[in-house]
């Protein structure tokens, strides 16, 4: 509406923009704790944005409430630093989705000193802290059969059907997070090493947390996460349907089927496995962005982070997408070879999908080594997400493609939940070096 048509034209794909809006769309939701964002209050916050949907955002009536133009206080490297209105935050959001297909794709900062901080940052990237090893067909050759894309399926038709959205906050964004809690203590029941837990935020919707504790390093961390919650663009209703069925009940249920496995045949892994369903993703990472901080903050050791957002639409020639942007690299390439190791009649290749594109940036920018699995080519994803058209109908009623993910999630959390090799440490960041972290020979 009120977007100049020639600029419309412009702001097609633009997958290295969208990488600096993921980074920034982390700090945003870090922010949220300390000072949580009132959609409805009049103030004005720090926002960091890339340059083009800043551009963008500039030619919006819609985000001008207060007649106002748009700033920018700071820019690098594609990156700017702005301040709106607290009103706008959502029409901001629908913005950058329509016109780049981000999910979020901005920060929100506590204040001016954290905006300019995470631009600092942006390009920071800690090097992993154990060796990862493949070394567990034996097990996987057990675990693997019992996936079943079915169990996949189901969640995902529950989610999308049962609830008239998952947004954060609404009420039956909440009722949705109890419904992951209830049956992720369904498949935990009876195991006395693993508990589920909902995560309180400064807003109406929990995350969900199902911890499996380590048996010999239960202080280290392999983290396999995605968003529960859901958006539709450009409604104003409360009530809204927002079905979100590949974004992201498909990543919920690729998870869930994975934690089924492990927990149904009593697998016990040597470092803590956690399984997150992070609340309020699509509004700026908000629910990942306060985990990952209260991590940092305590110095906990995260070993790996995988991030599963919309696992069952197959649009593309190949299989797995790995992104290449704001994750890190070290373990990306570790996924790719569990790929090649565990499903070696897949095609994979690796895609770029921008700043804050989704929670693995909340990780990234607090150090923690991070990885994220797509389902398609950034681009060639899902283009129905964000609508009442997100239905399990258009993932052919499947999840046969969810299951290619659930068999690389199980090899991730096995093979780095096992790994012996080292003793980790934490030094704490260094500025402008994040290679702080270092693995001691035993
Ligand atoms: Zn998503």
């Amino acid at each position: 509406m009120g977007i100049v048509p020639s600029l419309v034209d412009r702001l097609s794909p633009a997958p290295r923009v969208c990488l600096f809006l993921a980074f920034f769309t982390f700090v945003l939701c870090t922010a949220g704790a300390a000072s949580a964002v009132d959609p409805a209050s009049q103030e004005r916050v720090w926002i960091t944005v890339g340059a083009d949907a800043f551009e963008m955002l500039q030619h919006a009536d819609e985000i001008q409430l207060d007649a106002q133009p748009l700033r920018a206080y700071q820019e690098q490297d594609e990156v700017v630093i702005t301040q709106v209105s607290a009103l706008d935050l959502q029409s901001i959001s629908g913005l950058i989705h329509k016109y780049f297909e981000r999910c979020s794709g901005f920060m929100v900062h506590p204040d001016l000193d954290h905006a300019v901080e995470t631009l600092n940052r942006q390009h920071a990237q800690r090097g992993a802290t154990i060796e990862y090893l493949l070394d567990q067909q034996t097990a996987m050759a057990a675990l693997q059969p019992r996936l079943q894309a079915e169990n996949i399926r189901e969640t995902i038709e529950r989610l999308s059907t049962d609830f008239n959205n998952r947004y954060y906050g609404h009420p039956s964004g909440q009722a949705a997070a109890e419904w992951i809690r209830d049956l992720w203590q369904g498949y935990a029941a009876g195991r006395e090493h693993a508990t589920v837990e909902l995560v309180q935020h400064a807003w109406t919707q929990p995350s969900v947390i199902l911890t499996i504790e380590g048996s010999h390093y239960p202080n280290e961390f392999v983290v396999l996460g995605g968003h529960l919650d859901s958006i539709s663009s450009g409604s104003g209703n409360p009530d809204f349907l927002a079905p979100g069925a590949d974004d992201n009940a498909s990543g919920i249920a690729t998870l869930s089927e994975v934690a089924r496995v492990m927990l149904t045949q009593n697998f016990r892994p040597k470092r803590t496995v956690q399984f997150m369903g992070y609340a309020a993703e699509e509004v700026g990472l908000l629910g990942s962005r306060d985990i990952a901080a209260e991590y940092e903050a305590a110095g906990t050791e995260v070993v790996a982070v995988l991030q599963l957002d919309m696992t069952a639409f197959n649009g593309s020639a190949e299989d797995i997408a790995l992104l290449s942007d704001f994750t890190n690299s070290t373990l990306t390439s570790f996924v790719g070879q569990l790929v090649d190791t565990y499903q070696p009649e897949l095609m994979r290749t690796s895609t770029a999908c921008g700043y804050g594109c989704s929670d693995h940036a909340s990780w990234h920018r607090e150090g923690y080594p991070a990885a994220m699995a797509f389902e398609a080519r950034f681009g060639q994803h899902n283009s129905s997400i964000h609508s009442t058209g997100d239905t399990l109908a258009t993932l052919g009623n499947s999840g046969d493609h969810a299951l290619k993910f659930a068999r690389l999630g199980l090899a991730f959390a096995v093979e780095i939940s096992t790994d012996e090799l080292g003793e980790v440490f934490f030094n704490g960041f260094e500025s402008g070096d994040l290679t702080a972290w270092s693995v001691v020979e035993p």
